[in-house]
């Protein structure tokens, strides 16, 4: 038995993988649960897969959770520091897919405690690669990546040598605006950026997606996961969404992963690794799938791209604010506060006012991130 524990469970990943938990019910056993706010899914999760703990982040719920639980012999913690503990806790993997900044601590935790991580919270990347990958290389561990493209690459490098990369190509489908005109890109709704063409996924990141700052991040995260020069990595544009990920070799011989876009392979991957498991999921058809394009990304139309590249030129510090102030400004855009285009916008503001640090400790990372979450709230008060 493999015991998981889930950071995240009721969102989009969380609740995908714990169907694969339901096919696998004698080889995976689920240890810990949380989630941010939702107590009742979370109780009937608990109820069903009988974890030793489960977490609900937002302290305000957990009386109701608590009463759910009753007699039920399940320990309920409670708030970010009932998240933070529950991450240090042993496990023999912990999927990571909670959304956004606050990912980050739970991934160093589990980390720091030899503790093998399934990573879908791609931000811990992005705040803390360095930190990261100074624990990984103590402990002699890899992260086992969770996002599709970076399961790709991870899946087409098994066996592989690293210095016999000569590039990774990030592929993505340039999200519901790929064909939108830019000069219609002001009046954008929410709920059109949140309906995107091939990936059913949590309203994060699909307006990343929109924006194209998901591949932007994703360039990042491919930067510490992989340990490869930025000049080796490329991004393309692939509107199918069918191959996920290119490497190509020093002698010129390229593999790619493919499949229909569903989130399970990759975390069905994470979970049997280094091993395979099986599902019962279609195979790829390639009669009925016989056009399969490739255009490069528009910068100009998705600035968040050429952010996130110059972020990752600039330093470690442009890479936390970046990150969060994309948290922050995509919640605004979610409530209305402010429009599409001032996505961009306020996160360029943001990484060109801050004080710039070579590299930040974690104590660092928080007090950047608090300053963050401050400017881009004032600069929205004057969007
Ligand atoms: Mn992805």
């Amino acid at each position: 038995m493999k015991s998981i524990g889930i950071l995240g469970s009721t969102g989009s990943i969380g609740t995908q993988a714990l169907q694969i938990v339901d096919e696998n019910i004698n080889k995976y056993d689920i240890s810990y649960l949380t989630c941010l706010n939702n107590y009742k899914l979370l109780s009937q999760q608990a109820l069903h897969y009988r974890p030793k703990k489960v977490c609900i982040v937002d302290s305000s719920k957990e009386k109701q959770l608590s009463k759910l639980l009753k007699n039920e012999n399940i320990e309920v913690y409670s708030g970010v520091s009932g998240l933070h503990e529950l991450s240090s806790f042993r496990t023999d993997l912990l999927l990571n897919a909670i959304v956004g900044s606050d990912g980050m601590i739970p991934t160093i935790n589990a980390l720091k405690n030899n503790i093998q991580v399934a990573l879908a919270n791609k931000e811990s990347m992005v705040m803390a690669g360095w930190i990261i990958n100074d624990i990984l290389k103590e402990n002699n561990r890899r992260i086992i990546p969770v996002d599709s493209e970076h399961s790709a690459i991870f899946q087409c490098l098994t066996g592989e040598k690293v210095s016999n990369v000569r590039k990774i190509i990030l592929t993505g489908s340039g999200g519901p605006f790929r064909t939108k005109n830019y000069n219609e890109f002001k009046n954008i709704e929410k709920k059109e950026a949140l309906n995107h063409p091939n990936w059913q996924m949590g309203k994060k990141i699909s307006i990343d997606s929109a924006t194209m700052m998901n591949k932007g991040l994703e360039f990042i995260e491919a930067y510490w996961l992989f340990n490869l020069p930025k000049e080796k990595i490329d991004i393309i544009v692939h509107p199918q969404s069918i191959i996920h990920s290119i490497v190509e070799f020093t002698d010129g011989s390229m593999k790619c992963q493919m499949g229909y876009p569903d989130m399970e392979v990759p975390i069905r991957y994470a979970f049997s690794y280094p091993g395979r498991s099986n599902s019962s999921s279609r195979s790829f058809n390639f009669l009925e799938n016989d056009k399969l394009t490739f255009e490069s990304p528009d910068y100009e139309k998705f600035p968040c791209i050429k952010l996130a590249q110059e972020a990752l030129k600039s330093g470690y510090s442009h890479q936390v604010v970046l990150n969060v102030a994309n948290d922050i400004a995509v919640l605004k855009f979610l409530n209305d506060k402010i429009s599409f285009t001032d996505i961009p916008k306020v996160i360029d503001k943001a990484i060109s006012s801050h004080v710039s640090i070579d590299n930040p400790s974690i104590d660092e990372i928080l007090e950047l991130s608090e300053w963050t979450k401050e400017f881009i709230t004032n600069e929205v008060i004057n969007v």
